[in-house]
């Protein structure tokens, strides 16, 4: 049996094994699993163990290794070189090579409803991995102006350096809430609004979202949040993070197998797994 894993810490909810499993099915690739591996921090080395055996095809990785991991690996893709984290590693020829299909992900969960981010005007909130990965995709896909806000500013205004050396001509701005109200889209990449805190939203209260705006939240669970249902009453369309986790995950399978997913199988699975944990 082959092995493809999943690290992180806690993994208790993660959904990715329900839909990666059921897609190794559905291509008949019945010699390989999709499996929890949940290491602590301190027992990352472990990781590179299990990644160097025989048996192992590759892996996904979530928090908290995204970032730990990238020194430990032999290459990595120019995405993740950019974003600063790695959600997915492929084994080729005994290598092990680090990428990034978040920003993949997104982008394409925007593709699928016609939404084309060139010269928009995005605010996103937060400032980790999934933030940095959806502020590269934006800038790539030509976007013309990003407002990063994030509870730590120092962690949003290094995401604008960064940006800035790679999309000199993006503009960028840091914590200006006030712009809120004058951007197309509003992208929520950190962790508010996540089961179990439901009744959370990013965006304060005394601000409020205006009728036309796009909003992208890329929590999943639940499906819907108080920030999507905050957007939808005032006439702004709401797009939760399950198809961005399907689409990354989808990339990330296609890297493994070398063999297209089956992605509405994957939908669906994803579906199954997150109303037995309880959303809806
Ligand atoms: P991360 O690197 O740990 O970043 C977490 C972000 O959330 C940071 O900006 C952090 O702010 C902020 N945050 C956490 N708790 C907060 C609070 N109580 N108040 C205000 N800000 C808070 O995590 P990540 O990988 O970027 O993931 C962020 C979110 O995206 C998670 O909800 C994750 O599930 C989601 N995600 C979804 C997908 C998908 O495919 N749909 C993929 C990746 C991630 P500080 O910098 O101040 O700590």
């Amino acid at each position: 049996m082959k092995r493809i894993y999943l690290f992180g810490y806690p993994l208790a909810h993660s959904i990715s094994p329900a839909f990666q499993n059921a897609a190794l099915e559905t291509k008949g690739i019945h010699d390989v699993v999709y499996e929890k591996l949940p290491l602590p921090l301190e027992r990352m080395n472990e990781m590179i163990d299990a990644l160097k055996a025989d048996d192992c095809l590759g892996a996904n990785v979530t928090i908290p290794h995204k970032q730990t991991i990238m020194g430990l690996l032999d290459e990595l893709s120019e995405i993740a070189r950019d974003i600063g984290a790695v959600n997915t590693v492929v084994k080729r020829e005994g290598k092990l090579l680090g990428d990034n299909t978040d920003a993949y992900g997104f982008i394409q969960a925007l593709k699928v409803r016609k939404i084309h981010p060139r010269h928009a005007r995005v605010m996103i909130i937060g400032a980790g991995g999934a933030a940095a990965a959806t502020a590269y995709a934006l800038a790539q896909e030509g976007a013309r102006e990003i407002v990063l806000v994030n509870r730590t500013i120092a962690r949003a205004a290094d995401l604008a350096d960064r940006l800035h050396i790679r999309f000199p001509h993006l503009e960028l701005a840091v914590n200006d809430w006030d712009a809120l109200t004058q951007m197309h889209m509003i992208v929520n990449a950190s962790a508010v609004g996540m089961a179990p805190r439901e009744n959370e939203s990013p965006i304060p209260q005394h601000r409020s979202l205006v009728r036309g705006q796009i909003v992208f939240d890329l929590v999943y669970n639940p499906p819907e949040t108080r920030l999507m249902r905050d957007a939808v009453r005032v006439g702004t369309r709401a797009i939760g993070g399950l198809e961005m986790l399907v689409y990354q995950g989808a990339r990330s399978f296609e890297l493994w197998t070398g063999t297209a997913a089956p992605v509405e199988v994957m939908q669906r699975a994803a579906e199954g797994a997150l109303r037995e944990l309880g959303g809806r």
